[in-house]
């Protein structure tokens, strides 16, 4: 079965179709929170997401925001802004479906969330210390995070409590060793200084993970964003990959 990963979407229409697109058919789809913030796409993102085959699909603290779930002052002002007008043009049926989404799902190897498994929500994993402390508590071989918006591998070394991070082969099937976390990056608003849109491919019977990019037109998704009304920055990131 070949496993469509995808995380952090954003409300990022052009970047998640441009990723669909690319990926082709897959057998299921994990997405891995934040479908929603930042982006001036939430309807159409959280639509399309719900239409995938084979979903499995976690809340981000994103969208717990748009559901008033959490008090937008956690946020900065610009994610707290688009978080309050996400609340007011989401529909109630989107609403409801990011409400039925779970924080954590464990099944056979795998752990997913939008943190880390301690703080599944909130948590973010972004250096080897931390990801060590998440092995501590982790029940299964992988844990699937996103949040940081980084692609990252971290691994545990075997009989040892050390962890290094892995470097990311663009484009090749890397083979899953035990004890890794593994972050596919963001879909809609990369934070690594390349702003192409990046997602995942686990196949769980090769047991590989394939980590992939694409380009897609920013200048429409930033034009919608002033149109909406969003805050500039938002807009100006997304070219930067930032
Ligand atoms: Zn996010």
């Amino acid at each position: 079965m070949r496993v469509l990963v995808l995380s952090d979407i954003h409300a990022n229409l052009t970047a998640l179709e441009a990723v669909l697109d690319a990926a082709g058919p897959h057998d299921a789809v994990w997405c891995l929170g934040d479908l929603v913030g930042y982006g001036p796409d939430p309807n159409e993102c959280v639509e399309q997401v719900r239409s995938l085959p084979e979903l499995l699909c976690l809340i981000g603290n994103h969208d717990q925001a748009a559901l008033d779930m959490i008090p937008l002052s956690r946020f900065n002002r610009d994610a707290g802004e688009v978080a309050a007008w996400t609340q007011q043009v989401l529909t109630e049926e989107n609403k409801n479906f990011l409400h039925s989404l779970p924080s954590k799902i464990v099944f056979d190897r795998f752990t997913l969330v939008h943190g880390s498994p301690d703080q599944p929500v909130w948590e973010y994993i972004l250096d080897p210390h931390t990801a060590n402390r998440s092995f501590d508590v982790l029940k299964t071989e992988y844990c699937l995070v996103g949040h940081t918006h980084l692609p990252l591998i971290f691994h545990r070394l075997p009989e040892e409590t050390i962890t290094i991070i892995m470097p990311v082969e663009w484009g090749e099937a890397m083979p899953l060793t035990q004890q890794m976390i593994l972050n596919p990056g963001s879909v809609g608003q990369p934070r690594d200084r390349d702003p192409r849109a990046c997602y995942a491919t686990l196949d769980l019977e090769a047991n590989t993970w394939e980590m992939k990019r694409i380009s897609y037109d920013i200048s429409q998704v930033q034009l919608r964003i002033m149109e909406a009304g969003l805050p500039e920055r938002q807009a100006l990131r997304l070219m930067a990959g930032w």
